[in-house]
């Protein structure tokens, strides 16, 4: 694990002192999402709620937003992240297409849009173009699908080519995704890792975040998601595995001996009723975790680091589980929150710091200031946040940059 990076000092005499952290990544948005919050709480009469209710629901919300909503939703997103010390994001983006499933005038409209909000917000973003081909493994996508439509290999070269030169690769980056092996096909998957691999690109991609998926991709393919991964050559160092709840040995083998990295979104996982990770099996073989606020129900990096250690103590009946060598909680969750979330997108730390107010009544008669802020502090706490040394929070409060 990276030994932690935090300084503790005092500003000027008109404030309070202050403990300064590294930035922290959220390795997983669907910025749109942000919308459905506190409107999917509410169970139908007529059937049970489970993750594909909800997908059902959040189908709804996607299809109703042209391309104007998707940039207010995005910069909405991006201000609550940094307002909340989510100094860089990782846009899973799957919005392609117009409302009624046609191609936009100009193909890369969506992309662009949330290229924009990062930019006007100031997070550091990696902008991860998904391919999404079909609706499950044994069917074509549904109407409700159709804006996510990725029609060709060729479709999906030609959108990253034109997409390059719109980033610089230090405040903002290009990424590649999958959506998940339910939705892309099985021959396409060494293709567009090879892609990934010849331009450089981070590949993301969800997998085995529901048992539905893995007894479907058992049934059909004869192997787990993960291990369908490491048969394509997807699995590598600049590889995330976005939730990866259900896991056997082999898939941990698997994840472990190709240094793939693991995105965990406990709040979102929560909120959809996915189950528990094997946390500290992914944590005891050394597996590389980050963070993802996902469907943003909740957007609080302290909250997603301190489920993922509850939810190892749930699972185990110990405390203090993802821990290093000394036996310390907070330089784990530090790596979890930042430099594992960098590695992920593939994105420069320097500069992104977020500041938090020792003055705050969270930190009075605490001991050590930043296990007390990791495991249980709140966005509250946050007095100023920097990116790229550019201060973008201030008191707490996002400072508009572009106010379009
Ligand atoms: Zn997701």
């Amino acid at each position: 694990m990276m030994a932690m990076s935090s300084t503790q000092s005092t500003s000027s005499a008109a404030d309070s002192s202050y403990l300064s952290l590294e930035g922290f990544a959220n390795s997983h948005s669907h910025a749109f999402q942000r919308l459905l919050r506190g409107q999917v709480q509410q169970r139908d009469p007529n059937r049970a709620d489970s993750f594909w209710t909800w997908r059902d629901r959040m189908y709804q919300h996607a299809n109703a937003l042209d391309l104007d909503a998707l940039e207010r939703a995005a910069r909405l997103t991006y201000v609550e992240c940094l307002e909340s010390g989510y100094t860089a994001i990782g846009e899973f983006h799957y919005l392609h297409r117009d409302i009624d499933g046609s191609p936009y005038a100009d193909p890369i409209a969506t992309s662009l849009a949330h290229l924009r909000a990062a930019r006007d917000t100031g997070i550091r973003l990696t902008l991860l173009f998904c391919v999404y081909v079909r609706g499950g493994f044994d069917r074509p996508l549904s109407p409700a699908q159709r804006r996510f439509e990725t029609r060709s290999l060729d479709e999906v070269k030609r959108a990253i080519d034109l997409l390059s030169p719109h980033f610089d690769g230090r405040r903002t980056r290009l990424g590649l995704a999958i959506h998940s092996v339910r939705a892309v096909p099985r021959e396409w998957l060494g293709p567009l890792a090879e892609l990934a691999r010849a331009r450089d690109l981070p590949l993301h991609i969800h997998a085995s975040e529901q048992k539905r998926e893995v007894e479907e991709c058992l049934a059909r393919e004869g192997l787990t998601p993960v291990r369908l991964l490491a048969a394509e050559d997807i699995l590598s160092p600049t590889t995330t595995v976005v939730h990866a709840t259900w896991l056997d040995d082999a898939d941990l083998d698997a994840l472990e001996r190709s240094r793939t990295l693991v995105a965990l979104c406990p709040t979102t996982e929560g909120d959809l009723g996915d189950g528990i990770p094997r946390l500290q099996d992914l944590h005891r073989r050394g597996i590389r975790l980050c963070i993802g606020s996902d469907s943003h129900a909740v957007i609080d990096p302290f909250a997603e680091l301190r489920a993922a250690e509850h939810l190892a103590r749930l699972a185990t009946l110990e405390r203090c589980v993802l821990t290093d060598a000394t036996g310390a909680v907070a330089p784990t969750l530090q790596a979890m929150g930042s430099a594992n979330g960098y590695s992920s997108l593939r994105l420069d730390a320097r500069g992104d710091r977020v500041h938090l107010d020792l003055g705050a009544r969270l930190f009075e008669c605490t001991g050590d200031h930043i296990a007390t802020a990791l495991t249980s502090g709140h966005p509250g706490i946050i007095s100023r946040v920097e990116v790229d040394h550019e201060l973008v929070v201030d008191h707490g409060r996002h400072l508009i940059r572009n106010t379009r």
